[in-house]
């Protein structure tokens, strides 16, 4: 990630230069679950078992940056991987009319999505795949149409919330940078994200909920140093309770669209 907003910042300060202050962005947001019965992506190990239904909707969204005459589109993805070149070739040749060249597709990693390497489900003729690229490109289309003058801040902050699961090296190298892009309306109206005063009970229980997953990754690291197993168990506790937290503040803010367990 530290990459990808590398890059977009240098492309952003190299693309404003030519023309100072004329940033826009613009945004929009998808559903993009498949219908019940679709193979899941990355269930090999548990038989190839298709879903059973829908516990949260899956979701694209899409941010279209301009600048002078170049536009860049991320678009981060509720699904286990980002779509196959093909896919990617269909959804780029469909929003070059609007100018947009770089795009990011971002996929979360869930395993709770359906697989992309399948074009023939439902059926071939209506794929879910070849409409997920119609549905992206419309996507990033429609993030274009809205795009607004903005201003971008960007900042950056160690955290202790990642690990490195793979390596058996001592020096497994860690991403412990979190990098923040923030975008609001030129305007400073439309968009700022102040909080009203009407939420603020529910940005405490938000922030709880983060400190209590931060303390329980803290827990966890224990084990490095005493080999003891309740650690694990007590980070896990705390970490349900957090998610738990964390639904009700979703639901708050979002009601309908997350539902606890
Ligand atoms: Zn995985």
């Amino acid at each position: 990630m530290r990459f990808i907003i590398g890059v977009l910042i240098g492309w952003a300060i190299t693309a404003g230069a030519a023309r100072a202050g004329e940033l826009k962005a613009g945004a929009a947001k998808v559903e993009i679950t498949p219908p019940t019965g679709y193979a899941m992506w990355g269930y090999g190990s548990r038989h190839d078992q298709p879903s059973e239904g829908v516990l949260d909707a899956l979701h694209a969204r899409a941010l279209v940056l301009a600048a002078g005459s170049e536009k860049i589109a991320i678009v981060s993805l509720d699904l286990g991987r980002p779509p196959t070149r093909q896919s990617t070739a269909a959804i780029r040749a469909r929003i070059k009319g609007a100018g947009i060249e770089h795009v990011f597709l971002v996929a979360s990693h869930t395993h709770h999505g359906p697989v992309l390497e399948l074009d023939d489900w439902p059926d071939a003729k209506q794929s879910y795949v070849r409409q997920l690229e119609q549905k992206l490109a419309d996507l990033i289309l429609e993030a274009d149409k809205a795009l607004k003058p903005a201003r971008l801040g960007v900042a950056s902050k160690e955290v202790p919330l990642n690990r490195n699961r793979h390596s058996k090296r001592d020096d497994k190298p860690v991403d412990r940078e979190l990098l923040v892009l923030r975008l609001e309306a030129a305007d400073g109206k439309a968009r700022a994200l102040k909080v009203p005063d009407s939420m603020h009970k529910v940005q405490d229980q938000y922030l709880e909920a983060i400190t209590l997953l931060k303390d329980a990754s803290a827990e966890m690291a224990k084990v490095e140093t005493d080999s003891k197993i309740e650690h694990l168990v007590t980070a896990q506790n705390m970490s349900y309770t957090a998610s738990e937290d964390l639904l009700k503040v979703e639901d708050v803010l979002w009601p309908g669209e997350h539902k606890p367990n």
